[in-house]
């Protein structure tokens, strides 16, 4: 998977485009689910022939929702956060998501799209090591043309959102996988997004940390009003979201509710 970068991540390719489709009108929002994907196709053409990861995949969220995706490795979940997410293009398919249909955004559009609605997290930071914790969170701001001394005036707020407001002139270097991730959070929303799309987002940590950083995520998701989907490998932190799905044989089905003793012993 390509690495992203923190304000516009790997510019997705467009193959089809429908102006009419583009946007649609944000009066909907309320009425309509914010994220409504119908008949998912996506083939990644390879050396070995065509990989058809999705076979009709439908995903209907509504707004406010907190929607875990687990799976396999290899099932399509990164897949499908970044189609979501205007990273990568469907094959075939309808993806509306935020009120826009992602496929037919032309690479700057995408760009917009991302910067405006989509906050990411990733398993892996992605901070850039030479700037501080302050000046990560602003990027996404600066990268919209706010003016730098109140992007970082709303990134210096963002940090104590995420309790890291004496470590804003730490590089990422400086800080602990827990706290870089806490920076990584406030970097994805220091836009006001509609919508957060966590990749793993506790994979990379110890158990206690992991529970603290989705603690965070939920505390965020409620008191921001947005939407989020995580794909997890945990089940206990899957059971803790709106609705958990799995990802398998190129569909979603509703995951069947884990007893908490049974989660305990791990994740897929
Ligand atoms: P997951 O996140 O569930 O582990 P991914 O979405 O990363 O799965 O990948 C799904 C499948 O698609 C994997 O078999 C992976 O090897 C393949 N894949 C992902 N990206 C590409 C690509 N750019 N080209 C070819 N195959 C890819």
């Amino acid at each position: 998977m390509p690495q992203p970068s923190p304000t516009a991540a790997p510019q997705a390719s467009r193959s089809v485009r429908a102006p009419e489709l583009r946007v649609q009108g944000r009066e909907a929002d309320g009425a309509s689910p914010i994220i409504q994907v119908s008949g998912l196709e996506k083939t990644y053409q390879t050396a070995r022939g065509a990989l058809n990861i999705f076979h009709g995949l439908n995903l209907q969220v509504e707004t406010g929702e907190m929607v875990a995706i687990v799976g396999q490795s290899g099932a399509g979940k990164s897949t499908l956060l970044h189609i979501l997410g205007a990273l990568d293009a469907p094959t075939a398919g309808t993806v509306i998501c935020a009120s826009v249909n992602v496929a037919t955004l032309f690479p700057r559009e995408a760009a917009a799209f991302r910067n405006r609605e989509i906050g990411f997290v990733w398993q892996f930071h992605y901070l850039l090591p030479e700037f501080t914790a302050q000046e990560n969170v602003a990027m996404p701001l600066l990268a919209r043309g706010t003016q730098k001394r109140e992007a970082l005036a709303l990134a210096a707020n963002w940090l104590r959102e995420v309790g890291l407001e004496d470590r804003a002139s730490h590089r990422p270097g400086e800080l602990s996988g827990g706290e870089q991730q806490r920076v990584a959070l406030a970097r994805a929303l220091v836009n006001n997004p509609r919508l957060l799309l966590a990749d793993e987002p506790t994979g990379d940590l110890d158990q206690i940390t992991a529970g603290r950083i989705f603690d965070l995520i939920d505390r965020l998701h409620r008191s921001h009003g947005l939407t989020s989907i995580l794909v997890t490998h945990n089940l206990d932190l899957a059971a803790r979201c709106t609705r958990s799905l799995r990802l398998e044989n190129g569909r979603l089905s509703a995951l069947a509710a884990v007893p908490q003793s049974a989660s305990h012993a791990g994740s897929l």
